[in-house]
């Protein structure tokens, strides 16, 4: 990867794509030509292995060999295998994680599953403690966890500079963060606030929803305690691909509390009693979703595809390249318009999206971009945001994109009343 991009110019940006090792990688999905696709870390694009492989799935093995693809085609270990490869993105060993759910659902059991352990212990903790700014879902399932515990979740701002030591005592009981921030792309220490947790005497949760497939992580080297990610993002499974959950093994033996008979050990014996699966088996609950599990292998195969061209390292490299060559253009066009650029220009706290907030407009910001053929999307209250995916954008895309938000800018088209109409999605 070219480390000093020099002067910048279209030219430059097409000739940083052709001598990128990761070209190739565009080609398995499916681009839909004249469109700039900046937000793949909200839903992951097509990939182009994924069409033929759910349309077998379906007339093969659903439509002629019916129930007995249970067995002939393998579909109950499909959310393991799939969660084996989603383990080698994340630091997990074999067998630590698997796939299942949604990430809502999978953080109520692990933060259930935490919240027993330490309380078995520590009575006395009665906290599990989040960031103000972590996604709402998060927040949601972890009020339903305190309720449900009798515990409260306190919720805290944290400066960086200063670190979590000072938000955690001898009353939290769990801690639960997202590890890259989905409005600004501030990427977490994972070991340094995992060791702050622990050393409060608390478990740690992560949230890898940016990170899977997006930055590099380690849960193993951090020594965390559980993790739950998402599919239809970075992993590029599809929309409302089923989600992850790894446990570290040492905490496999504590059963999570959504006994489904999935999760039994031995579902086919039809006990009227449960008896939770050993190890991460356990984590299922109802009957995985066999179509989304074919599209979700495919789309993680697309990560996977990098290993020829360098792995993760190579994927960290380009995507920082991109994400620093994209705050590097917005500068001026920041210093015209008065917006701030809310990630971090420290590639080493930074994911892979860049976002800024604007002081008025960012809606109509960023849909006059899409009537542009420049797809981010918007984050209340003022966040426009443009995920730098790796395996398929090219530094031209990012010339071409701040060229379109500047002249959005210039223009000021986007107070064109039609850009300021909201759907449900944003
Ligand atoms: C996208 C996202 C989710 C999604 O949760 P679902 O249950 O899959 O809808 C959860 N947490 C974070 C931090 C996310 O970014």
């Amino acid at each position: 990867m070219v480390r000093d991009t020099g002067r910048i110019d279209r030219q430059r940006c097409i000739e940083l794509d052709r001598a990128d090792p990761l070209a190739p990688l565009r080609a398995h999905f499916t681009m839909i030509k004249g469109l700039i696709y900046l937000d793949g870390n909200s839903l992951g694009p097509l990939p182009s292995a994924t069409p033929a492989r759910v349309q077998e799935a379906m007339t093969v093995e659903w439509g002629r060999d019916l129930i007995g693809s249970w067995n002939i085609h393998d579909w109950m270990q499909l959310p393991g295998r799939i969660g084996n490869k989603i383990a080698r993105l994340v630091g997990a060993g074999e067998n630590e994680l698997i796939v299942a759910d949604s990430t809502s659902v999978n953080l109520f059991k692990v933060l259930t599953a935490a919240v027993q352990i330490v309380r078995r212990d520590t009575p006395d903790r009665t906290e599990i403690v989040s960031e103000r700014l972590n996604f709402p879902t998060d927040l949601y399932i972890a009020e339903s966890v305190a309720l449900a515990n009798g515990l409260t979740l306190r919720l805290v701002d944290i400066d960086p500079e200063e670190g979590v030591d000072a938000v955690l005592d001898d009353a939290t009981a769990v801690v639960l963060f997202t590890h890259v921030d989905y409005r600004t792309g501030r990427m977490h220490d994972m070991s340094s606030v995992t060791r702050s947790a622990h050393a409060a005497g608390a478990l740690m949760v992560w949230d890898l929803a940016h990170s899977a497939g997006a930055v590099p992580v380690d849960l193993a080297a951090a020594e965390a305690d559980f993790a739950v990610g998402c599919g239809y993002k970075y992993l590029n499974g599809g929309p409302g691909a089923p989600a992850f959950v790894w446990v570290n093994p040492r905490h496999l033996a504590e059963p999570q509390p959504l006994r489904g008979w999935l999760g039994h050990v031995s579902p086919f014996e039809f006990t009227p009693e449960y008896r939770p699966a050993v190890g991460i088996l356990g984590y299922q609950c109802g009957t995985p979703p066999i179509l989304s599990m074919v599209a979700l292998d495919c789309g993680v195969d697309t990560v996977l595809a990098a290993d020829e061209y360098g792995g993760m390292d190579a994927l960290r490299a380009k995507s920082l390249a991109l994400t620093s060559m994209l705050i590097e253009l917005l500068e001026p066009v920041s210093a015209a318009h008065g917006l701030r650029v809310v990630t971090p220009s420290e590639p080493s706290v930074r994911g892979s999206q860049v976002s800024f907030a604007a002081p008025e407009g960012a809606y109509s910001i960023v849909q006059a971009l899409i009537a542009r053929g420049v797809v981010g999307d918007f984050r209340m209250p003022d966040i426009a945001r443009f995920g730098c995916v790796p395996l398929y954008t090219r530094f031209v895309d990012i010339w071409d994109a701040v060229e379109h938000i500047r002249a959005v800018l210039d223009s000021g088209e986007w107070r064109e009343p039609r850009f300021a109409a909201r759907s449900a999605v944003t």
